[in-house]
């Protein structure tokens, strides 16, 4: 009997994963509760209307469909039963031979779910749109009621004001966007209000934006952001946030819209197979990413927690292992790994060495033309940064013709300064607060 891998989640690591064992003597089955695969670096420029869903993201089952040993499967896992070897999804329950689980995260709304109505976070392509619906309604309902010639300065104001909570790299890349829109995107297009009057509160826990980078990126971040006009609050808990705004430090602060990413919690692969957990819930596991006493399951990318020996951009390996971050390199990186192992495990070849990181650094991108870049030998910030972002960034996309799309339409917004994406498909409901005054 050829060994059945069964793959949870089409991300980047579960898609590594699926890549890397073609041509293996196995049969994959990918399963993911969406159809698609999401390159989430760019997801932000959906949510600000500059690339559409499909600009970056493919189909897995088309992404996948040279590869003979692979099924791709649409359902969503909701338990497995480890000592049966058993997957169990919404409709039906599948055996496996090898298990590798790649389910990622979700945002953490700290005991407060009753937040994530008023506050979405960034996730899929569903809280792409559905924030740049909140974001395009907000300046439409402004409008409409500085139209009806209400004086409504007051709420006015609080629709035109967005708070985005955690500053994290999503948080900076979103109100960098956001700024950038409400100055050039959407400056001219208003009749009554000015959008350039629109506030942007970047609020975050922690003394300083992008905390897990170096203190002079986080400090340059800092300063571009607020000469893009962004208001940024650190050391600045949310501790309640509803239909009108946020409260901060005991103070209520109005906003029409308020965007999460304040923290991150792991899928519940951890509760499926009963490993031990770090305190965001990922699954601690062994060197070679396996989990204890399973040796046939392996948790890879977000929803894992790994600390291996890591390796920069040359090659040279740093003194001591490093947690590895939640980004994109590890998901993929461990992908490539575990198939290597499952692999050598069904040839009956010995095992590979334990997992090592290839560190190619971090980056984060704070509007059109600038970014941060922590290579580990070299930091810098700039236009040169947003280059090094933007190649990296182009070069993963998956498919060459998304890559040239996408490259002429980044030429195009650098050139006009517009976003494109601003239609609202879906008949919006007006604001409650205008009152026709000819009626
Ligand atoms: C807005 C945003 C911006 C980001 N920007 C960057 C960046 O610039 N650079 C960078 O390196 N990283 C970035 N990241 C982080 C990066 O996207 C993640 O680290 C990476 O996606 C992790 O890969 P993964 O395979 O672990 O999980 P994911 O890519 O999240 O994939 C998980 C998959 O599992 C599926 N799934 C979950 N639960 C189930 C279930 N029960 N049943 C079936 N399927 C399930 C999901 O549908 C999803 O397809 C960003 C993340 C976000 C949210």
């Amino acid at each position: 009997m050829t060994p059945h891998v069964i793959i949870v989640g089409g991300g980047f690591g579960g898609l590594s994963a699926a890549r890397h064992l073609r041509g293996a003597d196995v049969r994959v089955t990918l399963i993911d509760k969406r159809n698609y695969h999401l390159f989430r670096p760019m997801l932000y420029q959906v949510a600000t209307g500059l690339l559409s869903a499909d600009e970056i993201s493919g189909p897995l089952r088309s992404i996948l469909s040279h590869q003979r040993n692979v099924d791709v499967l649409l359902d969503e896992v909701t338990g497995i039963s480890p000592n049966q070897r058993r997957v169990h999804l919404k409709h039906r329950d599948l055996a496996y031979d090898f298990l590798i689980l790649a389910t990622g995260i979700q945002y953490n709304y700290f005991g407060h779910d009753d937040w994530r109505g008023f506050a979405p976070g960034l996730e899929s392509l569903d809280d792409a749109d559905v924030i740049r619906t909140k974001v395009l309604l907000a300046f439409e309902w402004a409008e409409a009621l500085a139209a009806a010639h209400q004086g409504q300065i007051e709420e006015i104001r609080r629709l035109l004001t967005f708070a985005l909570v955690g500053a994290g790299t999503v948080g900076v890349e979103m109100a960098s966007t956001l700024a950038e829109m409400s100055h050039m995107a959407l400056a001219r297009d208003f009749r009554h209000i000015d959008p350039r009057t629109a506030r942007i509160l970047l609020y975050e826990a922690a003394p300083r934006v992008l905390p897990t980078y170096p203190e002079e990126l986080s400090r340059k971040a800092q300063r571009h952001l607020e000469s893009l006009g962004v208001e940024v609050l650190t050391n600045a808990r949310v501790t309640n946030v509803d239909a009108d705004g946020i409260v901060v430090g005991g103070q209520k602060i109005p906003a029409g819209t308020v965007l999460w990413g304040a923290g991150v919690v792991a899928s519940p692969a951890a509760l499926w197979v009963g490993a031990e957990t770090d305190k965001f819930g990922k699954v601690m596991v062994d060197p070679d990413l396996s989990v204890r006493d399973h040796p046939e399951i392996f948790v890879i990318g977000d929803t894992a927690h790994v600390v291996a020996p890591a390796r920069n951009l040359f090659g040279i390996k740093s003194p001591e292992p490093m947690l590895l971050p939640g980004v994109a390199q590890p998901a993929i990186q461990e992908g490539k790994y575990v198939a290597e192992i499952i692999r050598r495990r069904v040839a009956g070849r010995e095992r590979p060495k334990p997992f090592w990181y290839w560190d190619k650094g971090d980056l984060a991108i704070v509007g059109r033309t600038y970014a941060v870049a922590d290579l580990r030998f070299i930091r810098f910030a700039g236009l040169a940064a947003w280059f090094v972002w933007a190649s990296v960034h182009i070069y993963f996309l998956i498919g060459f013709a998304n890559r040239l799309f996408v490259l002429l339409q980044w030429g195009f917004d650098f050139l006009t300064k517009r976003r494109r994406v601003r239609v609202l498909t879906e008949e919006s409901p007006a604001s409650e607060n205008v009152i026709d005054p000819a009626a």
